[in-house]
This record gives structure tokens, sequence and C-alpha cells, in this order.
């Protein structure tokens, strides 16, 4: 004997339907992945406008992340947008006065950066998303570099002297492309090189404790908060 329901035209037109209706709904409800997961999301909701700035070796595990493009569902969320803003007021307070800034030096291992185009009228601070290096040319030069992540060291770094990156522009939200000579293509390079887990002193053969920096920044506490997630 057999079991089963035999379908009449008319129920099967509704099968049908009931069938389009359900695929639909799979459809549109259809989300990726939830932007910045776990400890990321805890770092950019919890931290103050200014955050907390990872260190070597305190924070290796962080800074030496090579980190990963922004995804479609991060471009599109309030939180790149909250952690942009507090990037930049992190930079810019006086307890670190610096020049550029990445993701990574914050918590945050996403190709992410900051940095003030000094090449640039009024030296405007520009933000760029998913960001790389395309290629790198012209005559390598030495100048001293200093980090947030290595406070009161300096060191001289050999880099070529001109670059040409790809990114997401954050105000249009389109691909673009820019060629960057002189210092401020050291300081994006210096800045890329966070992203890959890469610090100025691998580079390095002439480090030094400076003493003016390690003045300038002792009256300032780098203590982790309490609640950081490692
Ligand atoms: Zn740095």
């Amino acid at each position: 004997m057999k079991t089963g329901i035999i379908a009449q035209p008319r129920n099967q037109w509704l099968l049908l339907g009931v069938l389009a209706i359900a695929a639909f709904t799979t459809l549109i409800s259809k989300k990726g992945p939830e932007p910045f997961p776990g400890r990321e999301r805890e770092i950019i909701t919890r931290s103050d406008s200014v955050m907390y700035v990872t260190v070597m070796p305190e924070d290796s595990a962080i800074l030496r992340t090579p980190s990963a493009d922004l995804t479609p569902e991060e471009l599109a969320s309030p939180l790149l947008r909250e952690l942009m803003a507090k990037m930049l007021r992190t930079v810019q307070d006086p307890s670190q006065d610096g020049i550029g800034i990445a993701a990574p030096q914050v918590g945050i291992n996403k190709r992410i950066i900051w940095l003030q185009r000094l090449d640039q009228e009024g030296e405007p601070w520009r933000c760029y998303l998913n960001m790389h290096i395309d290629s790198l040319f012209g005559p390598q030069i030495v100048a001293a570099e200093g980090c947030l992540s290595l406070p009161t060291l300096r060191g001289n770094v050999v880099r070529d002297s001109s670059v040409i990156v790809s990114f997401i522009n954050p105000e249009t939200m389109t691909p673009s492309r820019d060629t960057i000579h002189g210092y401020t293509a050291r300081l994006f390079q210096h800045e890329i090189d966070h992203l890959e887990g890469i610090v100025y002193a691998d580079r390095s053969d002439s480090l030094f404790i400076s003493d003016s920096w390690a003045d300038s920044r002792r009256p300032y506490s780098y203590s982790r908060p309490s609640w950081w997630p490692r």
C-alpha cells in the first residue's frame, strides 16, 4: 500500500506558491558574517574616545598578526564609523600626538589607517580602508622613524621614496589609487607595515632610546584598561 499526497492541480499551485515564498524569505534573510565579531566589537564599543594603544612587546600577538580586509558588512557598519572616529581622536590626543595610526595599534586586525597628508595643503588627516601597496619605486632614502607602539624608541629606516597604493575611500566608498612621494610615502609604508604585522624596528639597525620622546610621553599612562580583551 502506498501512502502520500496526490496533488490536485489547485494544490500544486498552492504548493508552488508556498515554496516560492519560502525561497524568497530565505534569500532576503540571508546575511553575511557579523561585522567586527567578538573582542573587536568589545574594543570598539567599550573604548573611550581615546583608545588604548597597543605596545611592543606586551601586545605583540596583535601587532604581529597580519590584518584582514574589511568585509562588505563591516564597510557598511556604523561600528566602522565609530572606530574611525575613535582612532582619529586617539592619534591626535596629546598623549600620542602622532602623524599616523593603523588599526592593529588599537587592537583591531583590519586594514584601516589614518595619517596626516603632510604633502597636501593644510596637512589634512585622511582615512584609508582596505589599504594595500601596489608598488614601490624611486631612490631609497634613510630617515629616522618613531612609533606609538614603541614608545621612547627611534631608529633609522631605509625606504623607497615613492609608493602607489590602492584602497577604499571612506567618503565615497569607492575603490581608489594614489601615488605618493617623499616623506609622506614613508608614512604610508610605515602604517601599511603595521597591517602586515611588521614594525619599523624590524627594518632598523640603529634603534636608540630618544630622551626627548621619552620626556614628552612620560606624563601619560600606558596601562591597558582592565576590561580590555587580549
Ligand atoms: Zn607605527
